[in-house]
Order: C-alpha cells, then structure tokens, then sequence
C-alpha cells in the first residue's frame, strides 16, 4: 500500500518535491490527530492544515503559536513552500503542484487516498492562532506514467472511518486470498462507477492482484 514513498519513514507529514514530479503530504482524521484535516462533502476535495513551528526548549507549546511560513533564518517552511506553489499556480506562473497524498487509517496502516491538486490556501483563525489550510482537489490523473484521466463525476473518496471499519471487518487482509500485502481499498477511486462508497458495506480490501483481476473484468 505505501511501498511507493515508504510512508512509514517519512519523517513529517508535509514533503514539498519529495518526487521530481510531486509533493507528498500524510493526513489523519483520527479523533487524537495533531491537525485538522478533512474530506468535504463534495467527497473529492481535502482540507488540509498546516503544520506548527517545531518544538524546542523555547517553544514549549507550537498550538498557541500561528503557523510559520518563514523560519528565523528566513528560508520557507514547509507552510511556506506549499503557499508558494498555489501563489504561482493562481498566477498562472505554474501548473497546479500535483501532491500524493496518503491517509493514516489506524495506527502504522496508512492508505493512499491519491493524486490531488494543489489549488489553494487560506489563513484561518483556529480560536487562538493563525493556521494554514490548505485545499486540495481529487485530480483526474492518478497515474505519473500515463495520460489517462479518471472520470471525477463518478468517484468519491472513502471516508476514514469507512475505512477503519473495513479494516477490521476484513482483518486487514484480502478477502479473497488473505494475503496482507500491497492491499486496496476495493471502489476506491477509478474503478467506482457511480456505486456508492460512503458505507462499508460496499467497500472490501483486496491485495493488488485481485484488485487487478476485478477491475481487468470490468473494463
Ligand atoms: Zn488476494
């Protein structure tokens, strides 16, 4: 599921230009998560916030300070990288930064939600302090290697508690061969044909093979 990055060494969830070819950023909707990230209910756009000054002996608690686009020694911080790029694409400087982006569904389960565009930013008042929130949008190519386009009327993200619940109900493995490698959520992304996501009931977990075998049969 997340050999591609090794999401799992990933020293931090923001990862301006990981690849040449785009930016990777770890979400979590857990209830205990350190930000705020969230699908909107068009269920193909993300809300992500921003990430805190790193702790240090004079920072004690970054939640009560607004999130930094600059260091002291002034280079751009991740917030700021991030801005940067959405800047430029509303310039029509760039392209929209293409960013991959995977989701922690349990603790060491990580899920890829897929390739979004990077299309905005805002600063917002968290009750306390200054955030970022960054928008990104379900982009139609989920392939680096290919030209192909999803069609995007037609797919919806799983949400993460769908996915929890499947992860549990399926025992983390495929349910047709039990394998626990390379698993999928079954309907994510291009393979829905308008069929609903939004229950566990029609999501299962499939390992690559039999997500291959299934989606050969419908096309
Ligand atoms: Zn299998």
């Amino acid at each position: 599921m997340c050999e591609a990055e090794n999401v799992q060494t990933l020293q931090r969830g923001m990862n301006f230009r990981l690849n040449p070819k785009y930016s990777v950023i770890l979400m979590s909707q857990r209830s205990n998560a350190p930000y705020r990230d969230k699908i909107l209910s068009d269920g193909i756009t993300v809300e992500y916030e921003g990430h805190d000054q790193p702790r240090t002996r004079y920072i004690i608690n970054p939640k009560y300070l607004d999130q930094p686009r600059a260091t002291i020694n002034g280079t751009f911080t991740q917030n700021g990288h991030f801005a940067l790029a959405v800047d430029k694409f509303k310039r029509h400087e760039e392209g929209a930064e293409l960013v991959k982006v995977y989701e922690k569904i349990l603790p060491g389960v990580w899920s890829l939600k897929g390739f979004f565009d990077l299309v905005d930013y805002k600063i917002e008042l968290d009750g306390k302090r200054n955030v970022f929130v960054f928008i990104l949008s379900l982009s139609a190519e989920q392939n680096t290697d290919s030209k192909a386009k999803i069609d995007l009327k037609h797919t919806r993200l799983i949400q993460s508690e769908v996915k929890m619940e499947v992860w549990k109900r399926d025992h983390g493995k495929c349910v047709k061969c039990g394998s626990t490698k390379n698993l999928h959520f079954d309907h994510e992304l291009p393979f829905s044909k308008g069929g609903t996501s939004l229950t566990s009931k029609n999501v299962r977990l499939l390992c690559m093979e039999h997500n291959l075998a299934k989606s050969a049969k419908i096309e």
